[in-house]
This record gives C-alpha cells, sequence and structure tokens, in this order.
C-alpha cells in the first residue's frame, strides 16, 4: 500500500499556518502542525475528515532538537514530501533603540528557524529526490520600513536562503519556494487592521482596496503542492495586491 504524502506546517496553530494547514489537509495531505503550544490549528469551520489529516505537534523552531522530534512522528505516519516554514515573530522598535536581544530573537525565529526546519526535513526528502519546501517571507523583504529593521532584514534573509538552498539542493530533486505576503487579516490583528487609522491607510495604499486574507495566502501555498511545476524553484512570488509595486 503506498503510504499517506505528509507536509510539516511551523506557526500552525493559528493565522496563516492554521489556514495553509486546512488547505493541504483538504487537498488529502497528512500536516504536521507545529508550534510551541502543540494545539490543532484554530479553524472552526474544518471538517473532520481534515482534523483526522492533522497531527499537532509541540516544537519550538528555535530549538531543532524539538522540531527532529516532531517530524519523526509525522514520518511514523506518513512520507514526507514537504515544508512550509511559516512560523514567525513581528516586533517593532526604531533602529537606533533596538535591543540587540530582541533582533537575535527575532531573526532566531523568522530566519535561523528556515534553515534549522528545512535541514531537518532535508534527509526526507532527498531519499525519495523530491520534494518542495515553501517559506513564508514578507513583501517588507524589498522595503525599508520605519522601526521594523529586524523584520525587514528578516524577511529579506528568508528570501536570500530561498535562493540558496533551491540553487544548492536542485540536484536532489528539492524545490524551495518563497511566498511573501502583504498586510493579510488575522484574527490577532483584525481589529487593528479593519477599524481607525491604520485601516484608511491600508485602503490608500493597497491597490486591491484592502489587506488580503490568510485563505489567499492558503489558497496559493496549496497550489504549489498542486500543481508541480519542476522548473518553478529559487522565486519569491508576492501576494500583496499589488502594494509592494505600487508608486
Ligand atoms: P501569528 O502570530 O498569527 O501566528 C504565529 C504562529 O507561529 C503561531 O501558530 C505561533 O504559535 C507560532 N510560533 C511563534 N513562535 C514560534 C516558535 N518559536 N516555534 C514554533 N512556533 C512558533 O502569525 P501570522 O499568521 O500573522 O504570520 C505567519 C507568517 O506570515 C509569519 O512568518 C509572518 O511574518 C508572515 N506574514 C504575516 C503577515 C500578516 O499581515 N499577518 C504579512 C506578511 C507576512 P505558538 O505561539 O503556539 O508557538
Amino acid at each position: 500500500m503506498m503510504s499517506e504524502r505528509a507536509i510539516i506546517v511551523t506557526g500552525a496553530s493559528r493565522g496563516i499556518g492554521a489556514a495553509i494547514s486546512e488547505h493541504l489537509a483538504q487537498a488529502g495531505f497528512i500536516v504536521g502542525c507545529l508550534s510551541r503550544s502543540g494545539e490543532l490549528p484554530r479553524r472552526e469551520q474544518a471538517s473532520a475528515i481534515v482534523r483526522s489529516r492533522w497531527i499537532g505537534l509541540a516544537a519550538d523552531v528555535t530549538n531543532p532538537a524539538t522540531v527532529r522530534n516532531a517530524i519523526e512522528h509525522v514520518a511514523a505516519r506518513g512520507t514526507i514530501v514537504g515544508l512550509v516554514n511559516n512560523a514567525g515573530l513581528h516586533t517593532e522598535a526604531r533602529s537606533e533603540e533596538l535591543a540587540i536581544s530582541d533582533w537575535n530573537a527575532l531573526l532566531a525565529v523568522n530566519a535561523t528557524s528556515v534553515l534549522a526546519c528545512s535541514q531537518s526535513v532535508y534527509p526526507h526528502l532527498v531519499r525519495h529526490r523530491s520534494g518542495l519546501i515553501v517559506n513564508i517571507g514578507s513583501f517588507f523583504d524589498k522595503l525599508g520600513v520605519k522601526r521594523n529593521l529586524a523584520y525587514c532584514a528578516s524577511k529579506a534573509a528568508v528570501a536570500a536562503m530561498t535562493r540558496v538552498l533551491a540553487v544548492e539542493w536542485a540536484a536532489a530533486g528539492i524545490r524551495v519556494l518563497n511566498v511573501a505576503p502583504g498586510y493579510i487579516v488575522t484574527d490577532l490583528n483584525r481589529a487593528q487592521m479593519m477599524e481607525g487609522p491604520l485601516k484608511a491607510y491600508l485602503s490608500k495604499r493597497i491597490p486591491a482596496g484592502e489587506p488580503g486574507s490568510a485563505d489567499d495566502v492558503a489558497h496559493l501555498v496549496a497550489s504549489f503542492f498542486d500543481i508541480e511545476v519542476p522548473f518553478l524553484t529559487g522565486e519569491t512570488i508576492y501576494i500583496d495586491g499589488a502594494q509592494g509595486v505600487a508608486h
């Protein structure tokens, strides 16, 4: 009997990672849902079939040993064919006041973890000489956003890592993509984004008129696992309502 295909999603308990976990399970994949809490994705409307394909796992992406344990757990249930590096942290500070410890903490979650988690799935993907790693970056990777030095730098690092990993691992049949969202409404930021000064600012700045949804990003990510395009690798794909290219 052919084993089921499994994908690891980091930061899967809520927000964009939860939506990605639902869309991938709907597409028939077993999904290893990693977060520090290990809670199943917060998606009230998810069907029983989707829930049966989720494996909730407590792992901290800044602690590679916990990630490796979680991945082995998933490997016992299905063949690992992919990884979505989604876990992320966003903090703001003026650069002259940014504590080095805060810079290190943000880079550890947003950038270093992409290397650590990718290294952890590599032996599984290389065994079958195929696999897809999707990193979740941000359109801030090409912008200079006030109070966002660490976040912008971390997402630029993710775009760079996407290119290098794609080049190094292409011969092993492993593709690496970077999906870079613009402003996305999630449960955590809904109040902030849909009311008050930020809503007015965003409706002026986003050519598409309003922020995107976690489902928009999840649709795109799931489509990359659905339609296999072997020549597509190493690229950043922006999903930002054209905000990043507007002048
Ligand atoms: P949320 O804050 O809503 O969710 C973050 C997820 O990551 C949670 O599941 C959290 O679970 C998990 N997480 C945080 N730290 C760790 C850790 N050290 N180890 C394991 N899991 C961790 O984030 P969003 O859904 O808003 O963002 C997801 C990704 O999308 C991030 O990379 C973000 O930078 C990117 N992005 C988001 C945008 C937006 O507008 N929302 C725009 C552009 C990019 P737990 O606390 O249990 O660990």
